[in-house]
């Protein structure tokens, strides 16, 4: 109902989306008056990394290849004190959460300017929000400062992301457009958008798990990927994403496939409190919303259930408990038993109604 009005908060970074816009780095540096970048990305990514800078040539003043899953501070600080050392005067990040989430702490400790260059679907690119791990505990936060001034999508760069991998992150994006939709702040522009990401995936998907190097279909997904990442920035998320928190911060649970085993569920949950607004996610995957993304999750060839990720059943009910201990949004009401249950169907892979 449109009369209860809204607020749009903008959309603030500036976004490049094509194949081979990696080309289009050094232009974009030059953009934001730079010209001493630090190249981020993970160990795996260090060949990547180096070949970018290579090619960014006097642009570039280093390398920091030790990225890692969770942010953890002892190494975004092993990473400041070289952006330091080096006198750097931006980031560039180029990889999937871990990489961004990397050279977003350094820039809420140093004030660099950030590239990001997503090479997953998770989608951190596009969003205020930082995610730290220090002594075994995990911490999040929103602040604007920590968005990525500039986002390059480098569909080539996707070419290479591994069949599993690919279908996780994929899920994994579609989780931050379903809570988008149905967020206490949602905007209708940031609908249309996770509605139009979902049909990217649908149609995408299947294509890419059929021909991982099919530059069109990889193009579609890479495209959903980025209107989720603009989701996920700019409303506030609910119980999928506290659920998967919970399980990857306490229970060291992989962040993707948890978020790909978790949504036919939580969104199933949340839908049967939701006719109207969840109808079009019912449409676009078939179906009830829960059943429909069970079983879009399963063709794409998805992980399916949590005991498969080594998460025992005595886990459940600490992760329960700990899932409902803080109060938070979610639109429909819940207890612990609701949690437990949900949690246990997620455990074993049962198909949502
Ligand atoms: P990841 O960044 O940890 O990447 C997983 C592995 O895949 C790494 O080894 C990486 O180098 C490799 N990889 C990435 N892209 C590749 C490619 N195209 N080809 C080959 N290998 C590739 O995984 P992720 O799922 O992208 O990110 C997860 C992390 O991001 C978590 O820590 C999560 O909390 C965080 N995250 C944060 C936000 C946010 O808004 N702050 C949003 C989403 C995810």
């Amino acid at each position: 109902d449109l009369a209860h009005g809204f607020t749009f908060p903008g959309i603030t970074s500036r976004v490049i989306f094509g194949a081979g816009t990696l080309g289009q780095t050094a232009e974009e540096i030059g953009k934001l008056s730079r010209s001493r970048a630090l190249v981020l990305s993970t160990p795996e990514q260090a060949d990547a990394a180096k070949a970018l800078a290579a090619r960014l040539g006097g642009l570039c003043v280093g390398t920091f290849c030790d990225a890692a899953m969770h942010t953890p501070v002892a190494i975004s600080e092993r990473a400041v004190a070289q952006y330091r050392d080096l006198d750097a005067d931006c980031v560039v990040s180029i990889g999937g959460g871990s990489t961004i989430g990397l050279g977003k702490a350094i820039a809420t400790r140093t004030g660099a300017d950030q590239i990001a260059i997503p090479t997953t679907y998770a989608g951190s690119e596009m969003t205020d929000i930082l995610g730290e791990t220090e002594g075994g505990q995990k911490t999040t936060r929103r602040d604007p400062s920590i968005r990525p001034e500039v986002v390059i999508y480098d569909v080539d760069l996707t070419l290479s992301l591994p069949a599993q991998m690919t279908v996780t992150s994929a899920l994994n994006a579609i989780a931050h457009g379903v809570e988008a939709i149905y967020a206490p702040d949602a905007n209708p522009i940031l609908t249309l958008m996770a509605l139009d990401a979902m049909r990217a995936f649908r149609d995408g998907l299947p294509r890419v798990a059929d021909a991982p190097a099919d530059k069109a279909a990889r193009a579609q997904v890479l495209y959903g990927a980025w209107l989720c990442s603009t989701a996920l920035g700019y409303v506030t998320m609910a119980l999928h994403h506290k659920l998967a928190h919970v399980l990857g911060g306490s229970f060291d649970m992989p962040h993707a496939q948890t978020h790909a085993i978790l949504l036919p569920h939580t969104a199933g949950f949340n839908a049967a409190a939701l006719r109207d607004v969840m109808e079009p996610v019912a449409e676009i995957f078939g179906g009830s919303v829960g059943g429909g993304l069970w079983d879009f999750a399963q063709r794409t060839g998805a992980p399916m259930r949590l005991r498969d990720l080594g998460l025992s059943e005595a886990d459940l009910d600490r992760a329960a408990d700990i899932a409902t201990r803080n109060p938070y949004h979610n639109p429909r009401p819940f207890d612990a038993g609701d949690i437990r249950a949900l949690l246990q169907a997620a455990w074993e892979g049962a198909r949502p109604e």
